[in-house]
Formats: C-alpha cells, sequence, structure tokens
C-alpha cells in the first residue's frame, strides 16, 4: 500500500516488498531472498558498531590501498556486474559496464584524494594555535535506489569508507544481488566483513534501523516521498542526513546554440538510462524562433532509437525496471493527454512480455498535468517553446524540483543569466547534465540537500571537529589548574 504526499510518489509502503530479482526484460523471477530477522539486523549493527570502533584507527594509506583493490575487482570484472545489473533492473549491458568502470574511477579518485580533503585545517586566530579536523562519524545507513545500483552506492561508500566511517546498505528491492555482489567486493578488497555489510530488509524496516543510537547518520538517493520520510526519522533522532532526490531537469536550447548537438543530447539525456535517471533532461524548453526545426529533429531521433533485449548489443534501450513504473509513465501520460497534452511520437506501453515503454516526446503541456508538474521516470521528453530567454527561465524554475540542469546557448550574457537564475544543485552550458567524482552533485528545493562527490561528499559524514591548543604559560597554567 502507497500513501502519497501533496499527490507525489510513493512515500511509505506498510507492506514490506518482496525482496527478489525478476527480470524486467521477460518478467521471470530470477531469484528470492528472505529478509533478515530483527536479530540479524541487530547483529549486523554491532558488527558495524565494534568494527568501526578499530577501523577508525586504520591508517588513510591502508584505507587507500584497499580501495584501490576495489577499484581493481570492478575494472577486471566489469562485464559480470554489468550483466548482474542488466538482468536485475534492464539497462542495457553496454552501459552497465561503463557503470562499473565509472565505480572503479570513483574508488581510485577517494584512494587517491581522500588525504587531502580530510587533512587537518589550520585556522587563522592570532597568537594561538587552532585547527579543524575531520572525523569519521560511525556506521551510515545508505538506503539505495535500483537505477544506478553500483554506481550509486560507490558513490557512498568509497568516501565514507576513506572517511574511517562504516556502512550500512539497504538496497532497493529489486537489487538483491547487486547488494550481495557489492558487499562482496569491498570484503575482498580487504575491508573488514563489519566495515560493509548488506542488510536485505523492506523500506519498512529503516526507521527502526535510523532509530538505532548506534547507527550515526543516514543517506537516502530515492523518490522525495521515501526522503521526506527518512529525512523526517533522522531529524527526529538528531542525525546527520542526506537526500539526493528526484528532478524534472530543464534542459533549454537558444537561437545561438549549436542545434545538431543540441539535440543529440537531449536525446541521449532524455534516454539515458532508459529513461530512469534523476538527472534526464525531463523537460525540453526551446526558443520559438528555432522550435520547429528541433521539434522536427528532436522526434526523428527519438522515434528511431533500438528499443529491445537490453543484453543485445546494437539496443539503445531496453524495458523499465519494474511492472510498477510502467503503470506509473502510462498513467501520467495518459492524465497529461486527458488534459490536453499532444503526443508526437510513442505514448502508449510497448506490446508482449517485459516492461518496455518507447521513446515518447509529449507537448502543449497543460500547467495541471502530471507531465508539467511530477517527474515521469520513463523514457517520456516533455517539449515547451519558450517566447525568450525569460520565459525560458521561468519555466524551468516552475517545479517544486530543483536538481540538474541544461542550457545551450553560445551568447555570453545570456550563459551567465542561465547561471545565476536557474535555481537548482547544477548548471551546465553547452553539454548535459553528469555526474563525474571530481565535482559536487546535489540538489536544491524538493530534490534533497547535503552534497555527493569531490571533497564536500566525503566531508559530509565528518565530525568537523574544532581543536584550540593553548601554548601560552598562562593557558598551559589554567588548563592544568582546572
Ligand atoms: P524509492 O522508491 O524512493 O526507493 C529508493 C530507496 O528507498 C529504496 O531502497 C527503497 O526501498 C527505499 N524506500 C522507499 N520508500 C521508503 C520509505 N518510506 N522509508 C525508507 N526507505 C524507503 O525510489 P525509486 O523509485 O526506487 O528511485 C527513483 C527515484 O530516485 C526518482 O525519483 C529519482 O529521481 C531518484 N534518484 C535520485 C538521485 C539523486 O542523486 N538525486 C539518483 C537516483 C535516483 P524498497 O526498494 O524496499 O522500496
Amino acid at each position: 500500500m502507497y500513501i502519497y504526499f501533496n499527490g507525489a510518489k510513493k512515500a511509505y509502503k506498510e507492506d514490506t516488498v518482496a525482496i527478489s530479482t525478476v527480470n524486467p526484460a521477460t518478467g521471470e523471477e530470477i531469484k528470492t531472498f528472505e529478509e533478515l530477522t530483527e536479530g540479524e539486523i541487530d547483529e549486523k549493527i554491532q558488527r558495524a558498531f565494534d568494527t568501526f570502533l578499530e577501523y577508525r584507527k586504520t591508517p588513510l594509506a591502508e584505507r587507500s590501498e584497499m580501495l584501490l583493490r576495489a577499484g581493481e575487482i570492478l575494472e577486471d570484472e566489469a562485464e559480470h556486474f554489468g550483466s548482474l545489473m542488466t538482468s536485475e533492473m534492464g539497462k542495457t549491458l553496454a552501459a552497465a559496464t561503463a557503470e562499473a568502470k565509472k565505480c572503479a574511477r570513483g574508488c581510485r579518485y577517494y584512494a587517491e584524494n581522500a588525504e587531502r580533503f580530510l587533512a587537518d585545517e589550520e585556522a587563522e586566530l592570532e597568537g594561538a594555535r587552532a585547527f579543524v579536523r575531520y572525523e569519521p562519524l560511525g556506521p551510515v545507513l545508505a538506503v539505495m535506489p535500483w537505477n544506478f545500483p553500483f554506481w550509486q552506492v560507490f558513490r557512498f561508500a568509497a568516501p565514507a569508507l576513506m572517511a574511517g566511517n562504516v556502512g550500512l546498505l539497504k538496497h532497493a528491492s529489486n537489487v538483491p544481488q547487486c547488494a550481495l555482489a557489492i558487499e562482496d567486493i569491498i570484503h575482498r578488497a580487504g575491508f573488514p566483513e563489519g566495515a560493509f555489510q548488506t542488510l536485505l530488509i523492506g523500506s519498512g524496516q529503516v526507521q527502526s534501523v535510523i532509530d538505532d543510537p548506534r547507527v550515526r547518520a543516514v543517506t537516502l538517493t530515492g523518490s522525495e516521498g521515501a526522503g521526506r520520510s527518512v529525512g523526517a526519522e533522522a531529524g527526529e533522532q538528531i542525525k546527520p542526513s542526506v537526500l539526493e532526490l528526484g528532478g524534472s531537469d530543464p534542459f533549454i536550447v537558444m537561437p545561438s546554440a549549436d542545434l545538431e548537438k543540441a539535440v543529440g543530447s537531449a536525446v541521449t539525456s532524455r534516454t539515458l538510462n532508459n529513461g530512469q535517471s534523476c538527472i534526464n533532461a525531463k523537460r525540453i524548453i526551446v526558443h520559438e524562433e528555432i522550435a520547429d526545426e528541433f521539434q522536427r529533429r528532436f522526434v526523428e531521433r527519438m522515434s528511431s532509437l533500438k528499443v529491445g533485449d537490453p543484453m543485445g548489443e546494437n539496443t539503445e534501450m531496453g524495458p523499465l525496471a519494474t511492472p510498477q513504473i510502467l503503470e506509473d509513465v502510462d498513467s501520467q501520460v495518459r492524465k497529461s493527454v486527458e488534459a490536453g497534452a499532444r503526443v508526437l511520437t510513442g505514448g502508449k506501453p510497448m506490446d508482449g512480455a517485459g516492461n518496455f515503454y518507447p521513446p515518447t516526446v509529449i507537448t502543449n503541456i497543460p500547467e495541471e498535468s502530471p507531465a508539467y508538474r511530477e517527474e515521469i521516470f520513463g523514457p517520456v521528453a516533455s517539449l515547451f517553446r519558450a517566447r525568450d530567454i525569460d520565459d525560458a527561465i521561468r519555466l524551468a524554475n516552475d517545479t517544486t524540483f530543483g536538481l540538474g540542469s541544461s542550457a545551450w546557448t553560445n551568447d555570453a550574457r545570456e550563459q551567465e543569466r542561465f547561471v545565476n537564475e536557474i535555481e537548482a544543485g547544477m548548471v551546465y552550458v553547452n553539454r548535459m547534465t553528469e555526474s563525474t567524482p571530481e565535482i559536487p552533485f546535489g540538489g536544491a528545493k524538493n530534490s534533497g540537500y547535503g552534497r555527493e562527490l569531490s571533497h564536500y561528499g566525503i566531508r559530509e559524514f565528518t565530525n568537523i571537529k574544532t581543536v584550540w591548543i593553548d601554548e601560552s604559560a598562562e593557558g598551559a597554567g589554567m588548563a592544568a589548574a582546572e
């Protein structure tokens, strides 16, 4: 059963869902898993806590060696991990293999840079010695989504482990084999068993794990509804939290842009990961001067994408991850069309087995329709026309979300306005939004708070400890007297 917040997506599941792998391309159930009992959860939390007390003392060089080893395993076995991801959530094998390699890059990045990011920082305090030291917090719970089943986890785990924290992973219920494979990689790399453990639990058990005093912080990547409930619980328990939530990213194209490049990127950005990425270009906003030509080329490219078996070498787009997502996307498009939107290509589920939905473009979108107000987590592009730059910025910001954004223009003044005026955690100019370890990733407004990646990401789960050492004779005496 689902409860809705402000008409938004599911917020709380009362019934725990089955933890199982169901092939999204065929509907065939491959493997199911028993949820952990309360006693087993308790044991794992205790193991995490005990491990943390020792692990926090491990020299950074040792942590770094283990993380580099994890990166090697990911690189060497990328194709195997790729086929696991594809069979559980349906992204193409090429994309999944690339994801495993990206995780290897993330591991290398933090293995090589963590020491610099966590070094003591001297404070400017006249006549005194004061500095900041970044200390680990303890066991951190990570509640993760299925859409990038490896990358989402490693972009949490690599910095968290380097900072001296230990991780407890509650992965999405449809990717249990990915969750167990990640745990195995981290153990094979040499990290102690308690440094990273998978909790095979449903979302209904997350609250009690957050409440456990041995768990010191929580990070969630997922929908707005899940973010509200995890953020509220973390607040109740006064524990730090990071929320990476949904988005409805604008992709704005102005007359001075390289049109061909913009069209190509819009197609890639909307259909990447079978249209199920938080930073897909979901709302394409085009200046009216070039809108007809953009629409013609965009619709042509979208409708010619090869959709099919995600294991196939030439497949460009696979199925949606679950029947529920297929139903949600179908219902959002149908309701938008009932409200007056027009379908330019696609627009209904494909026949046959599996959760296939075609690349779809809709336009003439009324303000009160789902395509205008909600995130559509499937390959559906909402196409808007803007009268001028003010109108484009107004449309871009007319959403409760604020994750990424992409603006295409070769006019320097327009670039500056987009950078300053778009309400989002990320603004990319003349390129599509993407994540890479070197730069921070995160949202504004209902897309969440906190940052992952770069030095910002590793410091999220640290205690920024202020140290002031009075080295004067009087000060030392006073301290002794007290
Ligand atoms: P979801 O339903 O919110 O699930 C994400 C995770 O949260 C799963 O592990 C899920 O467990 C758990 N969960 C769900 N409801 C919960 C609750 N009330 N309390 C505690 N845990 C809960 O999200 P999804 O539909 O799988 O993922 C898609 C969403 O994630 C989209 O909105 C997308 O934009 C967002 N996303 C954001 C980012 C980012 O970096 N900002 C990245 C990727 C995805 P179960 O599987 O057991 O339900």
